[in-house]
């Protein structure tokens, strides 16, 4: 047996699969599952009393508070609806702070003591839970009170049932707090930052002369991308296995440099999963609406269509656990991290975003009149005050080890947040900031406020700045500096809160004036004068990946904050801390909580990445090359014996790279053991300046080797086979 032998085994499993059995079932009327399997304001119609059900819509539609007296009738209707489609437990589902999906499952069954038993599930049970808190980390805040926690129903989010063929499962979408109340999920506080914009957001809306002002909420449209490998190579690569993600890998002779993969034609195998997961999704009212290639061989991309930003958060995350389901049943693992492949393009999760609500729209929307034009100006200068103010804090919502290999590396946004406007809406406040009086090139004489239209925004020829982090795109805005593993609840519990702070600064600003006396469109005019001019130069049209540009920022003194370790600490700036309780989205302890788990987060994954590392280095790198080695010299000296000259030269380069590779291999080592004299910031500034740079030199090593070993020694799977063989 050739030590390849397992790898060959993978290609020839990889390539003769079958595919699932088909669930497809061609009977079935296109859009007839759509929300299916979701406890939706519908169904609640037609199952609950009408009292009941006009208090339910109400806190589902307005965030009004539900009347606890109502949870009984809900919950046994739900439990009706749900045993009907054969579910059996029920599960409290939340989102903790590693980043991953919980849920406890429990039985609807109650004894009764008399040796029989009942189904029941009572409002009790479907308002609150008790997960045991000590299992997810909570950053030093359960030290201080206690292991319980509470999972709170969030009633905005509807409840939806989880297939299984063993059985069905009714999911119920909660927050999960401490005892004492602090949040120990992305849920808790993005609902309570919703609420703080919506105050704000209320207070510029009556400024503006609406009366009848609906509950403000955010939308948020996530872009998904995604890899997708088959699970023969997965389950060869013990890198892939633990980390999600090469450490080892020599570029392929072919990759993304043809362009021919973005937008082509999606192979057939792929194309199933696609439809098996939509399918999935259309059941669980996800809707999922694009999809296609993306730039990488073996990447693509699913965009929904956007909703309230906590229930398409909640959304994300149920497409997150499905389409790994799914991708195990046709054969493939689907990749989430953020660069499974070092050399090709990885993969973000780009976050549009707005703001309206039912009566008043979408107040990112220029609108068609004088009007709405000023109001939508007031809230993209609000963008732009909070952009400038918090840019670390946006960095900070998208930092984990895993992005930071992709941020700034030529695919991404680099680590500096500014903003892009594109032409025509930069001309726009390019005018109001010289006062309204200059002509522009691109429009005459738009700039009196609440008098002139803007240009149509939505066709900007301008468009698509592909470099910017944070960019208009007509009617709304795109943050695209969030990793494709990251929950898109940390970027908008920044945007949300960042935008109070902007709004709540606005209405103050118009209030003063108008009380003043100043005219409300000369109040206006005056504000986004003061905010450009204040602001201004977080606005950037060029390109974001050139290094003049890291320079200008520089310049700007906008932050680069390059690494997870850079943007931890914003956490704990006064100004964070004055922000974030100021708008009662977190207390202190809640913030240097999450500061805590970041750093632990940081550590436990370059830790496995390290081991792992080592690992494959010492037992599957090294003996191949010294296998190799050998062959070589024996060559060598068999020669010698028989008196032919012996070239030594791919001897001598290939002894060099091993003795590279086990230099790296003792520097990682030394690395690691030092690693425990530092701890918090320190201890993960230390990993980041030591570690890391070891595996890299025993990487860069293994990969020379790869290239040289003969390939029937070669056992990892290499990348040509795994990102072209699907
Ligand atoms: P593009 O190619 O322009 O990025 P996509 O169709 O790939 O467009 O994705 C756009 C995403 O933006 C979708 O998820 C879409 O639902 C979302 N989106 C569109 N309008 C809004 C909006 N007003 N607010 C939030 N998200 C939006
Ligand atoms: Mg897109």
């Amino acid at each position: 047996m050739t030590a390849n032998a397992v790898r060959l085994g993978a290609i020839r499993e990889a390539r003769s699969f079958a595919g699932p059995a088909p669930f497809f079932d061609s009977a079935e009327q296109t859009g007839a599952i759509f929300g299916e399997n979701v406890f939706s304001l519908a169904v609640m119609q037609k199952r609950l009393p009408k009292s009941v059900f006009k208090s339910v819509a109400a806190t589902m539609q307005r965030g009004e508070k539900l009347d606890a007296a109502h949870a009984d009738v809900v919950a046994s209707a739900m439990k009706d609806w749900a045993m009907e489609r054969g579910v059996t437990h029920y599960a409290h589902v939340f989102y903790p702070l590693t980043g991953l999906t919980a849920e406890k499952h429990d039985s609807f069954l109650e004894p009764v003591g008399d040796g029989t038993a009942i189904w029941e599930f009572t409002g009790k049970t479907l308002i609150q839970g008790e997960p045991d808190a000590s299992s997810f980390p909570n950053g030093g805040i359960r030290a201080t009170f206690e292991a319980r926690g509470y999972t709170g129903w969030d009633v905005q989010s509807p409840a939806y049932i989880l297939e299984n063929p063993n059985g069905n499962t009714l999911c119920i979408p909660t927050i999960f707090v401490s005892m004492t109340g602090e949040a120990l999920d992305h849920k808790t506080p993005l609902l309570r930052s919703q609420a703080a914009m919506a105050d704000q957001a209320r207070r510029v809306l009556e400024l503006f002369g609406h009366s009848d002002i609906d509950n403000v909420v955010s939308y948020c449209g996530p872009e998904q991308e995604y890899f997708l490998v088959d699970s023969s190579f997965v389950n060869t690569r013990p890198d892939l296995l633990g980390a999600g993600r090469t450490l080892f890998g020599a570029k392929p002779p072919k990759g993304q440099e043809f362009d021919d993969h973005y937008f082509g034609a999606i192979p057939d195998r792929v194309l199933a999963f696609m439809h098996d997961t939509e399918r999935a999704l259309f059941k669980l009212g996800i809707p999922a609406k694009t999809r296609h290639n993306e730039v990488a061989p073996g990447q693509f991309e699913i965009a929904p269509v956007f909703e309230r930003a906590n229930l398409a958060s909640d959304h994300q995350q149920l497409l997150m656990t499905t389409f790994r389901a799914v991708a195990k049943q046709h054969g493939m693992e689907c990749l989430f991290h953020e660069k499974p492949f070092a050399g090709v393009n990885g993969s973000g999760k780009h976050v549009n975003f707005s703001f309206g609500n039912r009566n008043q729209g979408n107040f990112l929307n220029p609108g068609d009149n004088p009007h709405d034009n000023a109001q939508f100006l007031v809230f993209c200068a609000a963008i732009i005050r909070a952009v400038h103010l918090h840019g670390g804090l946006l960095r900070l919502s998208v930092a984990s080890a895993g992005n930071d290999h992709r941020l700034g590396a030529n695919e991404a946004p680099p680590a500096i947040i500014s903003i892009f406007l594109g032409d025509q809406l930069a001309d726009v406040f390019d005018q109001i900031a010289k006062g309204g009086e200059a002509t522009s090139s691109k429009q005459k004489g738009i700039v009196s406020v609440g008098v002139d239209t803007l240009p149509d925004l939505t066709k900007d020829p301008g468009d698509r700045n592909r470099t910017s982090p944070f960019a208009f795109t007509g009617n709304r805005f795109e943050f695209r500096a969030a990793g494709s593993n990251q929950t898109v609840a940390a970027p908008m519990v920044v945007i949300n809160t960042i935008m109070a702070e902007a709004l709540d600064f606005c209405a103050n600003e118009l209030d003063a004036a108008v009380a003043a006396g100043t005219e409300f469109n000369e109040a206006v005019q005056a504000l986004l004068k003061k905010i450009i001019e204040q602001h201004g130069t977080v606005i950037f049209n060029g390109n974001g990946y050139s290094d003049e540009w890291h320079a200008e920022a520089e310049q700007r003194g906008l932050k680069n904050l390059r690494t997870t370790v850079d943007a931890l600490p914003e956490y704990l700036t006064p100004e964070s801390k004055a922000l974030f309780t100021t708008y009662g989205v977190f207390n202190e302890a809640e913030l240097e909580s999450r500061y805590e788990i970041g750093i632990e987060q940081y550590l436990l994954t370059i830790n496995v990445e390290a081991n792992l590392t080592e690992e494959i280095a010492r037992t599957t790198i090294l003996p191949a090359a010294l296998r190799y080695q050998t062959e070589l010299a024996n060559n060598v000296a068999a020669l010698t014996t028989a008196g032919v000259a012996a070239d030594t030269t791919d001897l001598v380069t290939l002894s060099r790279t091993i003795a590279e590779l086990r230099a790296g291999i003792a520097e990682l080592g030394t690395a690691l053991a030092g690693k425990h004299d530092e701890e918090g910031i320190a201890e993960a500034a230390y990993v980041r300046d030591s570690v890391l740079p070891a595996m890299g030199r025993i990487r860069a090593a293994a990969d020379e080797l790869e290239a040289v070993v003969a390939d029937d020694l070669w056992a990892l799977p290499t990348y040509q086979e795994m990102m072209f063989i699907l």
